[in-house]
């Protein structure tokens, strides 16, 4: 059983060290580059949960978004730059 599908954009460290390691997207036999990390959680035979991060290249992140229904990460983060503008100029 699994759940608790999440999708972020990899942060600079994860994509530096991605990068150091050589590594390329989780899926199947995918060379593309990784930009984004897929997380889910799944509870093993002793009742335990575990979350598993696979870094995703963005054909594939986008693939694992819809298939489970989840928020693209650009557009959060769009979403929120517009809304830290809109404070901006409340504030100024
Ligand atoms: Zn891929």
């Amino acid at each position: 059983m699994a759940w608790g599908y999440r999708l972020e954009l990899m942060g600079a460290r994860e994509g530096a060290r991605c990068r150091e390691d050589g590594r390329s997207c989780a899926a199947g036999k995918c060379e593309g580059f990784p930009l984004y990390v897929s997380a889910y959680r799944y509870a093993r035979s002793n009742a335990r949960a575990v979350t598993v991060t696979r870094p995703l290249c963005v054909k594939h992140a986008r693939l694992f978004s819809m298939k489970y229904s989840l928020a693209w990460p650009d557009m959060l983060r769009r979403v929120r730059r517009q809304l830290a503008v809109t404070w901006a100029q409340l504030a100024a």
